[in-house]
């Protein structure tokens, strides 16, 4: 069987980590999450690891290249060869030049893009009503919940906190980046990649349905 490649692409709260999830179960490949394997490569004290680490002790944004060469080592790494879905990379057209590197030395073809599109208004929509639980970290949306006072996985009784992430003004400054520096990233891929475009309004369910069929 081909190699799957996919990059999962969109804005925030577009649904690309639950997309993802579902694929990587469905296909057996992993899910490459840029936060996820930023934490295990810290937790492992890898050579970039240790880097990134210092650098976010200093309060500042691990560069580009770190981050490249941490998605570098994964994709080269065993549980990679059937294939991946990369989410959270690249957010930059200097990121996607880095992968680009990466791709050439792999020299296995371009990812499939799956862009999940989504207009700001539902971002914010869907953004401002995620809540946290306090009590277990569960994440949830207050408008697919019944009871909106009880926490669906630990039962704790109004232990709904909002995210700093997710107040409005901060949604809308994340959106504003997203505009900036992430959407051209989908230009960068126009004519290199297969790109496959879905509506993010949709349900999880549905969503996932057409991918599916999309890839198959
Ligand atoms: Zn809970």
């Amino acid at each position: 069987m081909k190699k799957l490649q996919i990059l999962m692409f969109g804005a925030p709260g577009a649904g690309k980590g639950t997309q993802a999830k579902i694929l990587s179960s469905e296909r057996h490949i992993p899910h490459i999450s840029t936060g996820d394997i930023l934490r295990e490569a810290v937790s492992k004290k890898t050579e970039l690891g240790l880097k990134a680490k210092a650098i976010m002790e200093a309060g500042e944004l691990v560069p580009d290249e770190i981050m490249g060469g941490i998605i570098r080592d994964v994709l080269f790494s065993d549980k990679c060869k059937p294939g991946y879905i990369l989410d959270g990379f690249p957010r930059t057209i200097n990121q996607a030049n880095i992968l680009d590197g990466i791709l050439k030395e792999i020299d296995e073809g371009y990812p499939i893009v799956i862009e999940l599109d989504a207009d700001d208004e539902l971002i914010i929509n869907r953004l401002s009503s995620r809540r946290v639980c306090s009590e277990c970290g569960y994440i949830v949306n207050l408008n697919s919940l019944e009871d909106p006072t009880t926490c669906p996985n630990c039962g704790a009784k109004n232990s709904f906190i909002k995210r700093k992430d997710d107040e409005e003004d901060v949604i809308k400054n994340r959106l504003n980046v997203y505009h900036q520096t992430t959407k051209p990233v989908l230009d960068f891929y126009r004519n290199k990649a297969k790109i496959i475009s879905i509506d993010a309004a949709l349900p999880v369910e549905e969503v996932a349905k057409k991918i599916t069929v999309e890839l198959n």
